[in-house]
């Protein structure tokens, strides 16, 4: 019993060793938050995305774990973390949201796709809305594919993206301000205005709205791609979703 607990502590320092010595850092570790009990074309994103990412981490050699508790989101479980990923969702109470704060405030990166970046009304978490630097104001509807403008494909996130391409369906919204109006925000991509009018039953009319962001303030992306399941379908796209995760994680 012992011998056994002894080999098998043996291997672990060797796989740790393994993990140090091919990247030279921390091995990173990236969490994804998601939930079942949503609208089913968010629950559909999460699952692809869930298979997305965890096909990356081992092709470039990381950690990538999922979980739909997010009782998850306190400080004991996001020690372990670089990196928290919302796919589709968001936390709904006070202890969640106090760690994720102090994860945020204290190094930790995060992304968020989607309907993580939607809130009634500021009074719900006004340090998120400082945070995301913007309010969800409307959105389009059914999903339909849209152009997107890379506004600057020298950010690692963005990096080797054409000037503009297009995004496959999506649920898109629109925010109030315009999150380019806050000094805090860098914009990485915007929709086209050859878009307008967005949508049939719900339309995004016009105007500057920007899908995809980060606050230069914390280590961020909010990205609003992540309604249904085609949106892993542009391999444009996903080269996005992949830089966007390897900054995020020290890895640019
Ligand atoms: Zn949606």
């Amino acid at each position: 019993m012992h011998r056994h607990l002894r080999s098998l502590c043996c291997l672990v320092v060797l796989a740790l060793a393994v993990g140090f010595g091919s990247s030279q850092t921390k091995p990173l570790r990236v969490l994804a938050f998601y939930s079942t009990h949503v609208e089913q074309d968010h629950v559909d994103f999460a699952m692809q995305a869930i298979s997305f990412y965890q096909a990356m981490a081992e092709r470039d050699h990381f950690e990538f774990n999922a979980t739909s508790n997010w009782d998850d989101l306190n400080p004991a479980v996001l020690k372990d973390y670089q990196v928290v990923l919302w796919l589709d969702e968001f936390p709904s109470s006070a202890a969640q949201r106090k760690a994720f704060e102090d994860f945020m405030e204290h190094g930790g990166a995060w992304m968020g796709f989607h309907v993580a970046g939607w809130m009634e009304s500021r009074a719900t978490w006004p340090w998120f809305a400082d945070f995301l630097g913007t309010m969800f104001s409307g959105n389009s509807w059914p999903p339909l594919p849209a152009t997107l403008i890379v506004d600057d494909s020298n950010h690692p996130a963005t990096k080797g993206l054409p000037a503009r391409f297009v995004s496959p369906d999506n649920e898109w919204y629109s925010w109030q301000p315009s999150p380019r109006k806050n000094p805090n925000i860098k914009v990485l991509m915007t929709l086209a205005p050859s878009n307008y009018p967005l949508g049939f039953k719900d339309t995004l009319g016009g105007g500057d709205i920007p899908v995809t962001w980060t606050n230069t303030k914390y280590k961020m992306i909010y990205t609003n791609m992540g309604h249904g399941g085609k949106i892993l379908d542009s391999a444009t796209q996903n080269r996005f979703f992949e830089n966007a995760l390897l900054w995020l994680g020290g890895r640019d």
